[in-house]
């Protein structure tokens, strides 16, 4: 991985210096994980259980398409046994580290397993980094991080094995569950707020019927948005999904006059009600029956 150091990351060092002496939360303690994704690190907790902590680097409600890292965050990363990231294209911003532990979390999952966006003069960077919302990729990569943190961690391998054990079991449970429900709605159509569900759709055989924002933050043309009236006419769509992390100002545009329902789906989560990836996946799978339903 490139490791540049910026002219910003300079100037980033020598804010943090000056704050160095403050308290910091991470300085007593030893032997925690960090990663820059909620749902993975819901992953490495469930794989530690007691035995250590595990923090992610990006507060919840901040998309990791759009977050830049403070000062402080470097202490917090460099402290760590690890940095778990997701891909090359989805959190470059790591590359402003220097000298710390990181595992690309996207190389752990097997190649079979791997899509890539199906739109690719909209998306440049063509494999898609958002395999987290597929259930079973995540039970794919469960004993993989779990031989690395044992790895980091020998005196909690033990632990780390049984743990992994038992989550992969509940992963396969929660997918035979959304199986289940999703069953009877095969090959409907869905429209994302961004292409952070494909994972999820391909999965399910749902159809993935374009997104608001390709690439989040840029928001969609007048022709985009005219394009996006008649996908959702022509599908008869009843529902369009938001994102707490990204603003949703194209979506309010998109569905003006019209009677398509707003619901939310969250790729991310760490908020209440939403703070281990069971409960995540439950509540998207929740909200995307009720985007089939009038
Ligand atoms: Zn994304």
């Amino acid at each position: 991985m490139k490791r540049a150091v910026t002219k910003h990351f300079i100037l980033l060092l020598m804010l943090f210096t000056a704050i160095s002496c403050g308290k910091n939360e991470f300085a007593q303690e030893d032997n925690y994980f960090i990663t820059t994704n909620e749902p993975i690190a819901m992953l490495l907790r469930g794989i530690t259980g007691d035995a250590n902590s595990v923090y992610c680097l990006i507060p919840p409600g901040v998309s990791q398409h759009t977050f830049t890292p403070k000062p402080a965050d470097i202490s917090k990363v460099e402290k760590a046994l690890t940095l778990f990231y997701i891909s090359d294209n989805l959190d470059a911003w790591i590359s402003n580290f220097e000298n710390i532990r990181t595992i690309c979390s996207l190389k752990e999952v097997p190649n079979s397993l791997i899509h890539y966006f199906p739109d690719k003069a909209k998306v440049p960077a063509n494999i898609d980094p958002h395999f987290w919302t597929d259930p079973l990729i995540m039970k794919a990569i469960v004993p993989r991080l779990a031989t690395i943190m044992a790895e980091l961690n020998p005196m909690k391998a033990k632990t780390y094995k049984t743990n992994a054990k038992k989550l992969t079991a509940k992963l396969e449970k929660l997918d035979n569950e959304i199986h289940k429900a999703l069953e009877p709605y095969k090959g409907k159509s869905v429209l994302l707020f961004h292409p952070s569900f494909l994972y999820f759709l391909k999965r399910y055989e749902l159809n993935y019927a374009g997104a608001v924002e390709p690439a989040p933050g840029k928001q969609p043309t007048l022709q985009d948005i005219a394009a996006l009236k008649r996908t959702i006419h022509n599908l008869g769509l009843k529902a369009v999904y938001a994102e707490p992390q990204l603003p949703e100002r194209s979506l309010n545009i998109l569905v003006h006059g019209t009677r398509i329902k707003i619901l939310k789906i969250d790729p991310l989560g760490g908020v209440p009600g939403r703070k281990n990836y069971f409960d995540l996946m439950r509540f998207n799978l929740k909200n995307i029956l009720k985007g089939f339903s009038d």
